[in-house]
């Protein structure tokens, strides 16, 4: 028995195959490497209880391999060679930004020189690049409006500040509430007035910039525009209500520091702006 002991004979486990059966005396004695007798080996094997030994037949015939769940990312199986980088970022910011909007969809009613046109234009204008970053959220459908702020990040937002009974969308904000509507159409007749001719101005020429013939006055309104935009934004931060005198003033300080300006599309704005005779 000591000899059983050192060759880690100590469990009946060691004396069985890999089915539960219980192993026959050469075999025993090959696999050890001993000559254990007949008498001995039955004297061990006939005193196992059968129920032990079923019991143990069992156990090595149910054993399962435990198996892990696939790990899938939008169906995709994480170790799938389309699971890559690109695919995971795509998939982070359309879980993480849900109502994200693209820029192509805005722009679907224009041809792509005018596309090209609303985009790179307004770069060269001789306006601050805060007005032109106004210019550009809106362009792009992602200035930080109460409903957008709503829609991408969960925020609880209160209403427009100005009449406080319209949820703040961009086009609101910028368009459709009262007191910038009047701010808007005091700037359409004051461009009426100095014979320039358009349509009144919609919530499309707002967001996106105007396209005329007339390169000039497209040139004059397209900033005036802008600056507007800016006034607006100032307002919204500020929660003041915006107003036409107010704006004026913003128009007439704006054309003083044209004025300044040593650039040949300072001085052309410049230029027009004054013809308004805001002052
Ligand atoms: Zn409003």
């Amino acid at each position: 028995m000591e000899d059983w002991m050192e060759k880690q004979i100590w469990s009946i486990v060691r004396i069985m195959d890999g089915s539960g059966n219980i192993l026959e005396l050469d075999e025993f004695n090959t696999q050890y490497n001993t000559d254990c007798s007949i008498e001995t080996y039955k004297k061990v094997t006939q005193n196992i209880q059968s129920a032990l030994i079923q019991l143990i037949k069992n156990n090595l015939l149910n054993i399962t391999i435990p198996r892990l769940h696939k790990i899938k990312i939008d169906y995709v199986d994480l170790v799938n060679e389309k699971c890559n980088n690109k695919f995971l970022r795509q998939y982070l910011v359309n879980t993480l930004y849900p109502g994200r909007t693209r820029s192509t969809l805005i722009l679907r009613d224009f041809d792509k020189s005018e596309i090209s046109t609303i985009r790179t234009k307004f770069l060269k204008f001789p306006v601050p690049p805060k007005y032109k970053e106004i210019h550009f959220k809106t362009i792009n459908n992602i200035y930080p409006s109460n409903k957008f702020i709503r829609k991408r990040f969960k925020f609880e937002v209160e209403n427009c500040h100005n009449c406080s009974t319209n949820v703040e969308t961009t086009e609101h904000l910028f368009h459709e509430c009262e007191t910038v509507q009047n701010l808007w159409r005091s700037l359409h007749n004051l461009l009426s007035s100095k014979s320039i001719n358009m349509d009144f101005l919609s919530c499309q020429n707002i967001q996106m910039g105007v396209i005329l013939k007339n390169k000039e006055n497209e040139f004059l309104v397209n900033n005036l525009i802008i600056v507007t935009k800016y006034y607006i934004h100032k307002c919204r931060f500020a929660k003041s209500s915006p107003s036409w005198s107010a704006l004026k003033n913003e128009i007439l300080l704006f054309q003083r520091c044209l004025k300044k300006i040593d650039n040949a599309q300072a001085k052309k704005l410049y230029a027009l702006i004054v013809t308004l005779q805001l002052s």
